[in-house]
């Protein structure tokens, strides 16, 4: 893919950008490598200041950075302002916070007197260059929520952002550059996939992270293993939505179409299959498919627009394959289904509702990243409890019910790295972020996050 920024609302190229050759690489890698060693030694009152400047400059360039991600990848342009607030809401709370979540930790007096010690106790210590691959869907918070945890725990960090998203890269390194961080320390490496693994495998570097679809994990976790080096994936999800008969089913309709719709419906988090009890299964799906078919489709940059343009022509193409394949195979289209007719040029798609969804459908077990859901029809809690996890996906879900012993049952059974009763799964930097199954390993936010790039050092007094 030639990193370049595409407007995906009317395909024109906007601007190209050479990708960084051999010396540029080695040169950043060293500049990584030099301001680790003098980063780390900084304490976190210092590390707070500079994070909380870099947040207070992002509030200031709100519009324009919202217009930059509108016109790379085609999220509604409220929706980019909003991505902006809260990555600086995120950046302020790990200032605030991180001190906190990697205080010391010390054992119980007498589990030290039995390890044969005077004092013990646990100290995190920073791990080094991180290199952080990351995806064009949110491609200031995605990079965010990476970057504020590590820099506060004293980490550095090497950007390989998504190679339709070049502009908000940039952004992102000349950010952290403005609010005064010691050179080296947040670095945007310009370059495509396949020079991801040389990368990974220099010696100065100590880990990864990577949120995308699951054949780059996969890529990036195979050389990480092969370096013995720590990684976090934050791979696909294919989200449940389960609507059970005691819900408020108004509300739980009106939220369904946000959650799947938000961001032009690529979100590992959205919502995409709706598993909706027999009792309200009729109501659910006519009321449901009246606002997916009532959203307005449009330009981005337009106030009034719902749901903009796919972020690629790939993008595009592979959500129509997805369909296309369940209608073949006997897939109901209660709404959309195609292309509209007064978007010819960019890469719009209508919002969609499949209903008749069977298990040899590829959408039932692969992700749809578009404005397209999928309703199944559950006839008790085991069969929806069972629909939902019958994915390779376990990323997030979301249950509405009001009764209790219902609830009780569906933290015990989703096979999903968060439960979210009565609205819809989001990210916030208080609450652990991640997944199980094919959706990946770690976590991402809350101390659980800024952990993981840690070295969990035993001090032991004898
Ligand atoms: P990718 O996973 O291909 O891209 C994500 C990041 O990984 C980009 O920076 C990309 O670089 C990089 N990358 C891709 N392949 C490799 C590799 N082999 N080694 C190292 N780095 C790699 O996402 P796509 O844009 O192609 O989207 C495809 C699908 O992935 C979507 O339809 C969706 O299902 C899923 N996805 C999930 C996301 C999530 O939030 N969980 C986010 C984005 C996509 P480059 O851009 O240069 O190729």
């Amino acid at each position: 893919m030639p990193i370049a920024t595409v407007n995906p609302a009317n395909g024109e190229t906007i601007k190209r950008f050479d990708a960084l050759g051999p010396e540029e690489t080695e040169r950043r890698l060293a500049a990584a490598d030099a301001a680790f060693r003098q980063y780390r030694t900084t304490g976190f009152a210092e590390r707070a200041r500079l994070l909380e400047r870099a947040a207070g400059l992002l509030d200031d360039d709100r519009e324009d950075i919202a217009r930059t991600m509108t016109t790379e990848m085609g999220k509604p342009l409220a929706a980019a302002r909003a991505e902006a607030a809260k990555c600086a809401k995120a950046m302020r709370w790990y200032a605030a916070h991180a001190e906190e979540l990697l205080a010391d930790e010390l054992p119980p007096e007498t589990d030290v007197r039995d390890a044969g010690a005077v004092r013990a106790r646990v100290h995190y210590r920073p791990l080094g260059v991180i290199l952080a691959v990351m995806p064009w869907n949110f491609p200031l918070w995605q990079v965010m929520r990476f970057a504020a945890p590590a820099l506060m725990a004293g980490n550095v960090g090497l950007l390989k952002h998504a190679s339709n998203v070049p502009q908000t890269a940039l952004y992102l390194e000349d950010l952290f550059r403005r609010a005064d961080y010691p050179q080296g320390c947040f670095q945007t490496l310009l370059v495509g996939s396949g020079a991801v693994e040389a990368v990974l495998r220099d010696g100065r570097v100590a880990a990864a992270t990577l949120t995308g679809s699951e054949p780059a994990g996969r890529a990036v976790a195979a050389v990480a293993g092969d370096e013995v080096k720590k990684t976090v994936l934050e791979l696909g999800g294919s989200d449940p939505y389960i609507v059970m008969p005691s819900a408020d089913i108004a509300r739980a309709i009106r939220t369904a179409v946000t959650a799947r719709v938000q961001n032009n419906g690529q979100s590992c988090i959205a919502a995409k299959r709706f598993i909706v009890h027999a009792d309200v299964y009729d109501t659910f799906a006519e009321r449901f498919t009246a606002l997916m078919a009532g959203l307005t489709v449009g330009d981005p940059l337009d106030e009034t627009t719902d749901v903009g343009p796919l972020a690629t022509e790939r993008g595009r193409a592979d959500l129509e394959e997805l369909v296309d394949d369940a209608v073949r195979q006997g897939a109901t289209v209660l709404c959309g289904g195609r292309r509209p007719e007064e978007q010819p040029r960019g890469w719009f798609y209508e919002p969609t509702v499949l209903a008749d969804i069977t298990p040899g459908m590829r959408i039932h077990r692969e992700e749809a990243f578009g404005p397209v859901a999928t309703l199944y029809r559950a006839d008790s809690i085991d069969d929806a409890v069972g629909i939902a996890n019958d994915t390779p996906f376990g990323l997030s879900s979301n249950v509405w019910t009001r009764d209790e012993d219902e609830q009780h049952r569906f933290v015990r059974d989703m096979e999903a790295g968060g439960v979210f009763f009565n609205g819809m799964t989001a990210s916030h930097p208080a609450l652990p972020f991640g997944g199980v199954k094919r959706s990946g390993y770690g976590r991402e936010l809350s101390g659980h996050g800024i952990r993981e790039f840690c070295n969990a050092t035993t001090v032991w007094y004898g």
